[in-house]
């Protein structure tokens, strides 16, 4: 089998990036009528929708509890993102993300406010070029901010790791399946907490160090950018409505 370079001569990676370089990131609030909150993501060529239902009644109710919300989390890949068609059946992986991604953005949510009630996080990701765990968590925490639900702060997600014995920031499907180590992380900047920490591959010590700063790193710029999609929806919302003020009274046929 024909080996694949992932550095070339210069230390650039494959699509031309730096070794501490994110891909582009565009983020986007509110685009759903229907769900309480929403946000689109595009990190890379990662495509991922994000909606949110609640604080509402718990259904089924014996799933409530008495002192705080119920969060759900569902993350589920189309069939069409990825190069082969993926079975729409929920498979083990998409359970375990669907875990994780709940548990990493529990802590940013004042789920004490809502006692027996539900908040359900959905998360579609339509195409998926490694990473859709954290651009997932940017996402989803986008979305429940959007539904105006009471948070701590926003919580943001990137992925480090480590291809031909380089520390490199924020993996692409190529890197990831044909890199050395891979380490997605979640991070809420303000309280300093991370919320997910994963590894596959392996690491020395110092490169786990190493790693796990670039991550976070990243995660800061990725919360500034958050909090930038969240200005822009409310810029919007505020001129639509001074818009709606200002226009003249329909006039009325005699
Ligand atoms: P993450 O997307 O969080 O990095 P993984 O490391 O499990 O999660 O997956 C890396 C990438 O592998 C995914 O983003 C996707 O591009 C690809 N992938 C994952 N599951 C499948 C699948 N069932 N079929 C094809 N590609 C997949």
């Amino acid at each position: 089998m024909e080996e694949v370079r992932l550095l070339d001569k210069n230390g650039l990676r494959v699509d031309g990036r730096r070794l501490d370089e994110l891909r582009p990131l565009k983020l986007e609030v509110g685009i759903l009528d229907k769900a309480d909150g929403s946000a689109y993501i595009e990190h890379g060529k990662n495509k991922i929708l994000a909606a949110v239902y609640g604080p509402r009644e718990a259904q089924p109710r014996h799933i409530a509890l008495a002192d705080r919300a119920v969060l759900r989390c569902r993350y589920h890949m189309a069939p069409f993102s990825t190069e082969e068609r993926k079975s729409p059946a929920p498979s083990r992986r998409e359970l375990e993300l669907s875990k994780v991604i709940r548990e990493a953005l529990e802590p940013s949510i004042m789920s004490e406010y809502f006692p027996r009630a539900t908040i359900d996080i959905f998360i579609e990701v339509l195409q998926a070029d490694a990473g859709t765990r954290c651009a997932g968590i940017t996402a989803a925490s986008l979305a429940l901010a959007d539904a105006g639900i009471p948070m701590r702060e926003l919580v943001a997600g990137c992925a480090a790791g480590k291809v031909e014995g380089k520390v490199v920031l924020d993996l692409s499907d190529l890197e990831d399946k044909k890199g050395d180590a891979d380490l997605p992380v979640a991070f809420m900047p303000k309280s300093n907490v991370i919320g997910l920490l994963q590894m596959d591959g392996s690491m020395t010590e110092d490169e786990f160090k190493q790693a796990l700063d670039m991550a976070v790193d990243a995660c800061r710029r990725i919360y500034e950018m958050q909090r930038e999609a969240l200005r822009q929806k409310y810029h919007l919302v505020k001129e639509e409505s001074e818009a709606k003020e200002e226009a003249p009274a329909p006039e009325v046929k005699q």
